[in-house]
């Protein structure tokens, strides 16, 4: 059951992408890779491509990366990026690292977390970027599965990381100033001190498209994060998807909000925008609507990506804020991570006068699989339609497909460019993925209409069976948000003894709205008009906050633990 949608129209002017059917007739992966100049010789390096590939040309002056913090306010050049990476990488190998060694991050957004990241790749090792916030189960975690043997940290976050209790980890290079241990059982090394000492050229590591490049741990919004392994083949997928749904063009600045923690702030934070030559933008320091709206205003950014949680935020902070600051730079809007309600794309259209494009993948995906695309008419709620070159289709329990309209399992036909390749020291988990013959299982239940169109529905761990009826939790929440009260809304079923399970809502609220019993009543009964009296919350808390992954995805599987009493499982991931 589906609410039906309202179509908003593309804005006319020149998209990347062509119109979708003929996007997709044409496509081949084949072509794709004829943009990069490994084409020819089959030996790779994503640093490279990214990169030196531009410092070769007139781009070499060009800004690749705008830095600003609260104390920083920095650019540097795609000719600065290539030496500064390639310093780095001369680093490495001045330690003894090696291909194929897990060099891994745990720093603050900064310009030297991305000169590392580029200069580990440049060796053929493979980074592991952490998010800055971990405290020290999950730092642990990560570099005892990934036994990685390098680490660059700061003197701020030494004090999360186990090091003598890490048998593999050999080598810590510490970023900026700050007293720091400087023995134990590694070696510990001054970023600053072994840059000066390393020299500007290097002989880059040629790799196969095959080689590892990145492994990230997915988010643990539905249990323990998985080390997800990627390629540099990878590369064909990102530049091709940055170029048609980000639609990034020579003169765009591109702000991507994510932090490289997570998959989007690499595939989409480094890789996307810069395999096409495109000049970068990163905002250190934490969220406020002012710095955000201050941010696009200063930089005159043109292409911005964000998450759900941030959009509804910004909502959540009122139109006002929106008018003391000139956002004309803007050509395009993404957003992505978790769904986005339809109610945040109409506010979208009424404060920016954009749409806000929703598009829908997964860190073991690698690249974005089904998206709205710049030039296709966009329904309110869908996730849109898949990239041209990837099918995706709603499966059954036993893997036929199921017709429109039908809420099934999401999956992709496997062998994607950006797929993953394993799930590091867990074959079996990654086995799990593929439990029909030629498909990859996303665990996300979603249907398509007859236009084509996909429609997130839940996880498949979430969607709820009420008195015989499956439920997506989405579309409840959304119905939520659409209430002037509402922030945001999870939903989650409780077991019952009468109706196999109850819905239960927990719903933040608005500035300005207080919690009442009337209020609780009036917002069930707002679902059930709107949606249908199934679907309606039995039950209703009104929480100060929900609890969010450190990537902002609301961790359901928390909510249902709390409220039933059970262990809440993996928190290392959860924002404090
Ligand atoms: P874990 O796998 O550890 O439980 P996670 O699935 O949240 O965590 P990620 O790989 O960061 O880790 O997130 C991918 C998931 O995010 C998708 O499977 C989907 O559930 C959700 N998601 C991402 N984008 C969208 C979107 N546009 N609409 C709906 N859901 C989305
Ligand atoms: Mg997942």
């Amino acid at each position: 059951m589906k609410v039906v949608a309202d179509t908003i129209a593309p804005k006319t002017g020149q998209a990347n992408m062509p119109d979708y059917d003929t996007a997709r007739a044409d496509f081949s992966w084949e072509e794709v890779e004829k943009s990069f100049s490994w084409h020819e010789t089959g030996k790779v390096n994503m640093a490279h491509e990214a990169i030196d590939r531009h410092a070769e040309t007139w781009r070499r002056n060009k800004v690749a990366l705008y830095y600003s913090d609260d104390e920083r306010d920095e650019k540097y050049t795609f000719q600065d990026m290539k030496f500064l990476s390639n310093k780095f990488g001369n680093v490495l190998r001045s330690i003894g690292t090696e291909k194929g060694d897990r060099v891994f991050l745990f720093l603050s957004r900064s310009p030297e977390l991305y000169t590392s990241l580029l200069g580990t790749l440049k060796i053929g090792a493979i980074t592991g970027p952490l998010f800055e916030a971990f405290m020290e189960q999950a730092v642990r975690d990560r570099l005892e599965n990934s036994e990685a043997s390098v680490l660059i940290t700061s003197p701020s976050l030494i004090d999360r990381v186990p090091y003598n209790e890490l048998p593999h980890l050999e080598n810590i290079i510490l970023v900026g100033d700050g007293d720091a241990p400087e023995d134990g059982d590694v070696k510990f090394f001054r970023y600053e001190q072994e840059m000066e000492k390393n020299s500007r050229d290097l002989n880059i590591e040629w790799v196969d498209r095959e080689d590892g490049m990145i492994l990230h741990y997915t988010s643990g919004s539905t249990g323990k994060p998985k080390g997800v392994l990627h390629v540099h083949n990878a590369m064909i997928q990102q530049y091709q998807t940055a170029k048609w749904i980000m639609d990034l063009k020579e003169d765009d600045i591109y702000w991507c909000t994510a932090d490289p923690g997570w998959v989007t702030g690499t595939s989409y934070g480094i890789f996307g925008p810069w395999l096409n030559g495109v000049s970068n933008l990163v905002r250190g320091g934490r969220f406020s609507p002012e710095d955000w709206y201050g941010t696009i205003e200063k930089y005159q950014v043109s292409v911005w990506l964000s998450a759900p949680t941030a959009f509804r935020k910004l909502m959540g902070a009122g139109d006002e804020a929106v008018k003391k600051f000139d956002l004309s730079s803007l050509r395009h809007v993404l957003s992505v991570g978790e769904p986005l309600n339809a109610e945040v794309i109409h506010w979208g259209m009424d404060v920016y006068n954009r749409r806000i494009h929703d598009h829908w993948w997964m860190t073991e995906t690698g690249g974005v699989i089904i998206a709205n695309y710049p030039a296709m008419p966009m329904k309110p709620g869908s996730m849109g339609k898949p990239f041209p070159g990837v099918e995706a289709a709603i499966l059954d329990e036993e893997g036929n497909e199921l017709p429109p309209g039908q809420m099934g399992k999401l999956c992709i036909k496997s062998g994607w460019p950006s797929m993953l390749r394993t799930v590091w020291n867990n074959e079996e988990r990654f086995k799990k993925y593929f439990p029909f013959e030629g498909w990859f299982d996303s665990d996300d239940l979603a249907s398509r209409d007859e236009d084509g169109y996909f429609w997130f529905e839940g996880r498949d761990d979430d969607v709820i069976t009420t008195s015989g009826e499956r439920v997506g939790p989405f579309e409840v929440e959304s119905k939520l948000v659409e209430h002037p009260s509402v922030a945001e809304a999870a939903v989650i079923g409780k077991p019952d003894p009468v109706r196999g399970h109850i819905i239960k809502a927990f719903v933040a609220l608005k500035d300005g709205y207080t919690r009442s019993d009337e209020l609780e009543q009036e917002l069930s009964s707002f679902v059930k008009k709107g949606l249908a009296a199934h679907a309606a919350p039995r039950e209703m808390e009104i929480r100060d906050f929900l609890p969010k992954t450190r990537s902002g995805k609301i961790m359901r599987r928390v909510l249902k633990a709390w409220e039933l009493d059970e262990p809440a499982g993996d928190l290392s991931t959860m924002e404090k």
